[in-house]
């Protein structure tokens, strides 16, 4: 059996790294085309420009806010007429997947740094494509993975805790849905099965949310770095990036791609809806008493959804909900590495189960 494990070519994290990235990118370009939101181009850019240009030469253009075929197509026709040799992203998921999709177009590296640690999109060579609107439309596999990922950590404390507490939803899934696929041999994202590497780094990756989770976020509110954040933020982008890329997605990224049909969920961050999933899967695969306890323990500890209003479906019908468990169950989706068979009505059953398990959890906190 052939196994396939993915890395981007190097990972620079920690305070004050954003200094370096004219340094590390010229390692493989010169001049870049260099794609941000306003946000960072109005707060962030100013005080790095200078010693970015002291290395390379910079192109830039701003985001318009959605990883869309359209968006890529203008910013590639961009990046073509300026004549540029490599990609820098720097922003949130969707700037970076963004970037990633415009250096394939071009056939270039592509240097990523986000500013938030809200996904674990950054290392991977995987775009996650979807419509102007913002509903899921496809995974974009890209041939490999970025030559080089920078994290600031000090930039990732200054913006609010909610990306990083979204970003430890993201990781949540991360070792649920390895260990889903190592147990069905299910393919990766290269469709190969994934390896013992994969799959430890995965483990490791829920085992430092579980430890080092809610201090992170404390770090996070008080806009300090300190080596609980460290770790959580390399947990949040490496080792959750490394996991599913390289161990599998399986039910929780489905029922989150469901979740997206539901216009209600649209301004939910990714890994608030991937933190329902999770605990959705973990009732559709029978998962021990004590498993489920520790994963809502841990989202409530550290303020992720744990019932279908935390993630704005307080109103929602059963057959709304049974469209969203239907879109998770789409051929071809991720739902299908799981051991077991799974079905739209056991998707909608697990999320039931899930919202009233959340809201009595809640109502005995109160
Ligand atoms: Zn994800």
């Amino acid at each position: 059996m052939i196994s396939t494990t993915l890395f981007p070519g190097r990972y620079v994290q920690g305070p004050g790294t954003l200094k370096r990235l004219g340094e590390e990118v010229n390692r493989f370009g010169s001049k870049c085309f260099l794609i941000c939101d306003s946000f960072v181009f109005d707060n962030i850019l100013p005080e790095f420009q200078q010693e970015i240009e002291k290395h390379i030469q910079i192109e830039m253009e701003k985001f318009k806010g959605e990883c869309s075929d359209e968006e890529i197509e203008r910013l590639s026709a961009l990046a073509r007429n300026v004549g540029c040799d490599v990609i820098v992203g720097i922003g949130g998921g969707k700037t970076l997947d963004t970037a990633k999709a415009v250096a394939y177009e071009l056939k270039i590296p592509v240097a990523i740094t986000p500013t938030i640690a809200s996904t674990d999109a950054p290392c991977s060579a995987l775009s996650v494509i979807y419509t102007p609107t913002g509903e899921f439309k496809r995974y974009l596999i890209l041939p490999k993975n970025p030559e080089l990922v920078l994290v600031d950590t000090k930039i990732i404390v200054q913006a609010p805790v909610r990306y990083l507490v979204s970003g430890m939803g993201d990781a949540l899934a991360t070792w649920f849905e390895a260990e889903s696929c190592k147990k069905k041999y299910a393919g990766n994202m290269t469709g190969d099965v994934g390896s013992m590497t994969a799959y430890a780094l995965a483990e490791l990756c829920y085992n430092t949310l579980l430890e080092f989770g809610l201090l992170a976020k404390l770090a996070c509110e008080s806009h300090v770095v300190t080596p609980a954040l460290e770790r959580v933020v390399e947990a949040n982008t490496l080792l959750s990036g490394l996991g599913f890329e390289s161990g599998g997605l399986a039910a929780a990224h489905a029922i989150h791609n469901g979740l997206t049909v539901l216009e209600q969920t649209h301004k939910y961050y990714h890994g608030e809806k991937v933190a329902i999933g999770t605990l959705a899967s973990l009732l559709l695969t029978d998962k021990p008493e004590n498993t489920i306890d520790k994963v809502f323990s841990f989202c409530e500890s550290v303020g992720l959804p744990t019932t279908l209003s935390d993630i704005g479906l307080s109103d929602i019908s059963d057959a709304e909900l049974m469209k969203a468990a239907e879109a998770a169950c789409a051929e071809g989706e991720t739902i299908h590495n799981e051991p077991i068979p799974v079905t739209p009505e056991m998707v909608f059953s697990s999320l039931k189960a899930t919202d009233a398990l959340g809201k009595k959890r809640k109502k005995s906190y109160n």
